[in-house]
Parts: C-alpha cells; sequence; structure tokens
C-alpha cells in the first residue's frame, strides 16, 4: 500500500479542521486533511485523493439547518482572508445588529452595534452552507490532499516524521499531525494528553421557527430558572432557537409535536416575535465544559473542540476555533525555518490561545452557575440592570462579543 509524506496531517475536516488545511496550503506547506465520513452537502465535481468517485451527499438546498453559527466579525474575516466566506450566498446570512439580553427578574442588557459604532456584532451562518465554502474552496484552491472518507487505525508518534495508518492500509507521514477531530478526539487519546470533561446536565435543543413579526436583526437572550433560551435571527422572518435546560426538558421538548413546541417557545420568549411555526425538527445536544491539559506535544497540536469545550450560552465555540486556527497558522509562518512538529513553536501556539480560552470557559462557565442559582437572582439581575447604564462596561461586552 502507498506512503505519503506531507508537513501537516490535519484530522477532522468539520469547519475548523477544514479551515485549518485551507490556510496552511495557501501558505505553501505540503498538506493532508483527513475526515471520516462526507459533510452531507455534495461538492459537484470534486474529486477526492483517495476515491474517484464523487462524494455523495445533498446540495445545500431551501431548507435550514438546525445547525446555526453567530461567526464573530473576528472569525468573519479569517474566513473571507481564506476566500470562503465570499463563497456563501449572501442571502442566507442574516447580520445582528442588537442583542437584547434579559435576566429572570427586573434585569435587562441591550447591545447596539450602531451605538458601539460597528457595522454588526455578529453574522448568522448554517453550518451546512459554511462547511460547502469551505470545502469549495478547499477544492478551487487544489493545493490539499483529501482524503475522505478515511480513518485513522493507528498512530506511530516519531521525531522527524509520524506515522498514520489508514483504514485502508495506506500510511502517511506528518512532521506535524493536527487534531481538529472534535471534543471526543481520538488524536487527544493516542497522544496520551489529559483531558476533563464536566457535565452540566443540560442539553441545547436547537430548531428553527418561521416568527410572525420581524426580528430586525436582533438576538434574544433570556435566563431562566437554569434556563437560557437563545433566538438568533435567520434572513426573512425567521429564527433559529438554543435552548440550554435540564436534559430531561431537553427530551420532553423534542418529544412534542410541532404546533406544542412553537408554543412553548412562544411564551418562553414572552411572545417577542409574534407567532412562531416550526420550520425543521428539533434536535439536542449534551452540554459539557472540556478542559484539556496541555494542547500539544512534540509533532502534535489540537485546534477546535478537540482543544476545548465550552457551554454555547455565547455562542463562540467554533469562532474559538478558527483562532486557534488562524494563530497555529501564523505561529508556523513565523517560525518558517523550523520545523512545522518543533515543539517550541507549538509551545508559542499553546501560550498564545491559553488566555483567550480560559478567559471563554470562565466566562460561559461562571454565567451558567450565576443564572442557575436561585440564591444569586438579586444579584444578577441588579447586575444587568447596572450594565446596562454603563456605556464603556456595554463596550467591552460588544468588543468581547467581537473577538
Ligand atoms: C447546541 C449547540 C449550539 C452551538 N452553537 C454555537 C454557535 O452559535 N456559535 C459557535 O461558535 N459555536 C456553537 N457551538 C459549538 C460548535 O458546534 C463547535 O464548537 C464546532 O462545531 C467545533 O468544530 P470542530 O471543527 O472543532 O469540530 P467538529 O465539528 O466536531 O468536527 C470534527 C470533525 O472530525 C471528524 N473526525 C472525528 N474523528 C475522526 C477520525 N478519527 N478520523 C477522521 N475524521 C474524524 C468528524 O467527522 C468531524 O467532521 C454550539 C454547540 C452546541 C452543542
Amino acid at each position: 500500500m502507498s506512503s505519503e509524506r506531507y508537513q501537516v496531517v490535519i484530522v477532522g475536516a468539520g469547519l475548523v479542521g477544514a479551515a485549518a488545511a485551507l490556510a496552511l496550503g495557501r501558505q505553501g506547506l505540503t498538506v493532508a486533511l483527513v475526515e471520516r465520513q462526507p459533510p452531507d452537502t455534495t461538492f459537484h465535481g470534486f474529486q477526492p485523493v483517495e476515491s474517484r468517485t464523487p462524494l455523495v451527499g445533498q446540495v445545500p438546498d431551501e431548507t435550514w439547518d438546525t445547525r446555526i453559527y453567530a461567526i464573530s466579525p473576528a472569525s468573519q474575516r479569517f474566513l473571507e482572508r481564506l476566500g470562503a466566506w465570499q463563497r456563501m450566498d449572501a442571502g442566507r446570512i442574516q447580520p445582528v445588529f442588537r442583542m437584547d439580553v434579559a435576566g429572570d427578574r427586573f434585569g435587562a442588557i441591550r447591545l447596539d452595534a450602531y451605538e458601539a459604532g460597528v457595522s454588526h456584532l455578529a453574522a448568522i451562518v448554517e453550518a451546512g452552507r459554511l462547511q460547502h465554502a469551505l470545502w469549495q474552496a478547499l477544492q478551487a484552491d487544489g493545493n490539499v490532499a483529501l482524503h475522505c472518507p478515511a480513518d485513522i487505525d493507528s498512530i506511530q508518534w516519531g521525531e522527524p516524521h509520524t506515522q498514520l495508518s489508514l483504514a485502508d492500509g495506506s500510511t502517511l507521514e506528518a512532521e506535524l499531525v493536527v487534531g481538529a477531530d472534535g471534543a471526543a478526539s481520538r488524536i487527544r487519546e493516542w497522544a496520551g494528553l489529559g483531558s476533563t470533561l464536566t457535565p452540566y446536565g443540560q442539553s441545547g435543543v436547537v430548531a428553527n421557527f418561521a416568527c410572525g413579526m420581524p426580528h430586525r436583526g436582533t438576538a434574544f437572550q433570556w435566563f431562566f430558572d437554569g434556563d437560557i433560551l437563545a433566538w438568533l435571527p435567520l434572513p426573512g422572518n425567521r429564527l433559529s432557537m438554543v435552548w440550554s435546560t435540564q436534559t430531561a426538558h431537553a427530551d420532553e421538548l423534542v418529544a412534542l409535536d410541532a404546533a406544542a413546541l412553537a408554543g412553548t417557545v412562544r411564551a418562553a420568549g414572552h411572545d417577542r416575535l409574534g407567532e412562531l411555526q416550526l420550520l425543521t425538527p428539533a434536535a439536542a445536544f449534551p452540554l459539557r465544559l472540556i478542559r484539556v491539559d496541555s494542547v500539544v506535544a512534540p509533532g502534535m497540536a489540537l485546534i477546535g473542540d478537540a482543544a476545548h469545550g465550552v457551554h454555547p450560552l455565547a455562542g463562540q465555540g467554533v469562532n474559538l476555533g478558527f483562532g486557534d486556527a488562524e494563530a497555529l497558522v501564523d505561529m508556523l509562518a513565523q517560525h518558517r525555518q523550523a520545523r512545522c512538529g518543533d515543539v517550541r513553536v507549538l509551545q508559542a501556539y499553546a501560550r498564545q490561545r491559553a488566555e483567550p480560552v480560559q478567559r471563554m470557559q470562565a466566562l460561559t462557565h461562571g454565567l451558567h452557575h450565576l443564572f442557575s442559582d436561585e440564591r444569586a437572582a438579586w444579584l444578577r439581575n441588579a447586575g444587568m440592570k447596572v450594565a446596562d447604564r454603563l456605556p464603556p462596561l456595554k463596550a467591552a461586552l460588544v468588543r468581547e462579543a467581537m473577538s
């Protein structure tokens, strides 16, 4: 069976792995991208390295993805530089101009792009369309070898090259293996890097609705009884819901019929956008905090959910992942004379990412606890009320949301 040698092999072609591959390929590095399963969108004319038949799946169509992301302006700029953002249908991107956050008593805070002097706070996109755009950009560039569908059987860590044996018997060699293989990362496990998974005992229920009233680009978020309900605006009179709630309640919500779910979500959102009509079946995802002891080892680096897991209340998971991809690519570019797997370069990447990741984990974890504790009700609502009257604090919150 064949053996191919690359400077970097990335395992996992989700949004973060695909973006990292695109960026590294553009730096002129030899890069392979290994993905277990083709995404559920079709890439017309695309010829993966391993397979000579086009990937199967669906062309993004008129239906709305249940998986929606609030992309920060910093991530948007990164995706623009990669030429992926421009490949998305502008009619399917919704800028967020305002965020209305309400506590469970009298507290409320409004963040406004106009007041903060920025064009928008975030852009709402469908996961499948962004994935499609990234893979199209990979195809157009043509300088990343995509192995899909392909699974890793085993890894022999070594210097200067690590050997990855694929399930089909072929071998890839790499100076640097990048684990972009998600929260249950096998690369992390194979590298022996410790991680702590703390379940929140909650699930995020996601579903899309048509709404009776225009949202005017406003994202709504309510904190009540330990739950967090978010309505993100979609183009037209539509919204995407993420309801973080106790797992048993999440199961009940998912089991409701369309009319009952729409009625429950409408009532929980204080009827802010009129009548709701379910567009996509509801789905639930378990929520957990994942802390990884170290995100690098000689010849190995983790990015995206493989490197950290955060509560989705701030909608920042994939943005943190894009930040990892950008930082790793920049670090390798700054140390062109070193081998890609040089642990000193990788440690510089790890140091650069430690602060933003820990800050986001502390913020989301802290907010989750603040809003789950009945004794803290007065404090959190008063805090929001005060914060809403402090323009510098609001500007700082906008900066945090945009980074
Ligand atoms: C309910 C909910 C709502 C969310 N909302 C938001 C939001 O609004 N904004 C936001 O920024 N984030 C949000 N997130 C977080 C976001 O979903 C993740 O942070 C993001 O998808 C991580 O991307 P990734 O590419 O790192 O990992 P994944 O998307 O998990 O991709 C990993 C890839 O690796 C592949 N893979 C795995 N193992 C192997 C292997 N052995 N060999 C080959 N390939 C492999 C998988 O097939 C997959 O394609 C939300 C999360 C939840 C649960």
